[in-house]
């Protein structure tokens, strides 16, 4: 038995029971069951659900946003975006599927020759609180697309928008097994990836459960995809325009209350910008508004629990030991952690090292872009940086110096449906979104004709 608090207030929101091991795999059977089903069912066919998917979604878009603003504390209209974002999710390979799943010819010394994709079976999510819809549907959408069936272990702290994401699918009309969600603990994860029939798993977390579930993947020779931790640099070279900087660094740093993998975490700002980046930073920064995330008007909301604001709390300690200043917050309440910018910053502290998932923001200054390449890439994970500057065609030929899955330049690192998103190093590996990402769980089928 555990129970849910509202990290807002502290209060009681509901209590739930984890499913039995045998519970479990009985919702892993039905979904294997349906499998057989579902996976020749015509592209078109498997596409009408999706439709009916995102009907069920628009329609329930307010009371879903209002779920995970209870649950895990996020500002009410950044939860809406998060819903309106799994629409357009939906919409995206509603129209792009067909082409990315049709047979692609390849020619050869054969008469003929072609790949195909084909379903795998049913497949595992594990998946994290911060995005409690949107990393389910990234990972749900295309695999149920391409013809397989999912579980999902969705975190125990977001319980309440795990069951209603299984309500969406029924109401959309999906054969039953499609689409179940198992209220299981992390621990009996092992269990159902033991399963002869579950194909392949996807999770997005710590770098610890990420370990934990590709180690079982790998003993039972299994796919896995990992969309880990990021600790993203973002960085401002001295020609670059300060003011639209600050308004994107803010942003990165500072939506959904810092808890992204992708967020900038990392300021990285040349020197001779450096005093004028810290104190617009520091303006804007300080007009967040902070409060109840069910306002309208508030952009900081608490963080998902109180063990998690404990442990940024004490990055943010250890590194002001170490000998880092605190330009503005480093205030903890209860799970309410304020909006803090940091300066006097050394590569060993946690600050720097570590992935901070709350609004935090270490601020460094650099004198050669050499320097700036060797601090971004002086992490253990390689998700995304953003580059700052005016000199586009310059940075284009020095992408290769950066170890990441994505270089974002004037813009913030983000997930745009319709480029592949994922990371190297202790970031995981596979991608999610675009084509690749409906091709991660497909039996990608040679044919060959002499
Ligand atoms: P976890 O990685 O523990 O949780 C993510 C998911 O994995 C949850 O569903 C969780 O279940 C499950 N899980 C945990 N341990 C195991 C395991 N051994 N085997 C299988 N599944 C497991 O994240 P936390 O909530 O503890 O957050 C800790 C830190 O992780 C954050 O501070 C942040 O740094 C990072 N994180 C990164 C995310 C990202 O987007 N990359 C998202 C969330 C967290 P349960 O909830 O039941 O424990």
């Amino acid at each position: 038995m555990f129970s849910i608090t509202n990290p807002f207030n502290q209060t009681f929101l509901s209590e739930y029971q984890y499913f039995t091991d045998n519970q479990a795999i009985s919702y892993c059977e039905i979904s294997k069951k349906t499998f057989t089903t579902w996976s020749v069912a015509t592209l078109a066919n498997r596409l009408k659900f999706i439709k009916n998917l995102i009907y069920t979604l628009s329609k329930h878009k307010d009371d879903l946003a209002k779920q995970c603003t209870l649950e895990m504390g996020k500002p009410i209209k950044q939860a809406v975006a998060e819903v309106e974002k799994c629409i357009s999710l939906c919409e995206y390979y509603m129209d792009n599927a067909p082409d990315f799943l049709s047979r692609k010819t390849i020619k050869t010394d054969g008469a003929e020759s072609f790949v195909t994709y084909e379903p795998l079976g049913v497949i595992l999510g594990v998946m994290p609180w911060n995005f409690p819809y949107w990393q389910v549907f990234r990972f749900a959408i295309p695999s149920i697309i391409a013809g397989n069936t999912v579980v999902v272990k969705h975190a125990s702290n977001v319980a309440g928008c795990a069951i209603r994401i299984e309500e969406l699918f029924t109401e959309a009309g999906f054969p039953d097994g499609v689409y179940k969600n198992l209220l299981i603990s992390g621990k009996q994860v092992n269990t159902i990836i033991d399963l002869p029939y579950v194909k392949g798993v996807s999770l997005t977390g710590s770098e610890k459960a990420g370990a934990a579930v590709a180690a079982k993947a790998g003993e039972n020779i299994k796919k896995s995809l990992l969309e880990l931790g990021g600790s993203n640099a973002f960085i401002v070279l001295k020609d670059a325009d300060i003011e639209k900087a600050v308004a994107t660094a803010v942003t990165a740093r500072m939506q959904n209350t810092g808890q992204s993998c992708i967020a900038g975490k990392r300021f990285l700002v040349h020197k001779s910008v450096y005093d004028t980046f810290v104190d617009r930073f520091k303006t804007e920064v300080q007009d967040l508004k902070l409060g109840n995330p069910m306002d309208e008007d508030v952009y900081i909301g608490p963080l998902a629990r109180i063990d998690l604001a404990k442990e940024v709390e004490e990055q943010v300690v250890k590194s002001v030991e170490m000998g880092a200043k605190i330009i503005i917050g480093g205030k903890r309440d209860n799970a309410f952690y304020t909006p803090t910018i940091m300066t006097n910053i050394t590569t060993e502290m946690p600050v720097f090292k570590e992935e901070v998932f709350g609004p935090v923001a270490p601020i460094i200054p650099f004198d050669t872009f050499e320097e700036a390449v060797a601090l971004s890439n002086n992490s253990e994970f390689g998700l995304g940086v953003t580059v700052f500057t005016e000199d586009i065609e310059g940075i284009k030929q020095k992408l290769h110096l950066f170890e990441e899955g994505a270089v974002f330049i004037n813009a913030l690192v983000k997930s745009d449906l319709a480029l592949p998103f994922g990371g190297v190093k202790k970031s995981g590996y596979g991608r999610e979104l675009a084509e690749n990402g409906i091709k991660e769980f497909v039996n990608v089928k040679t044919v060959y004709i002499k």
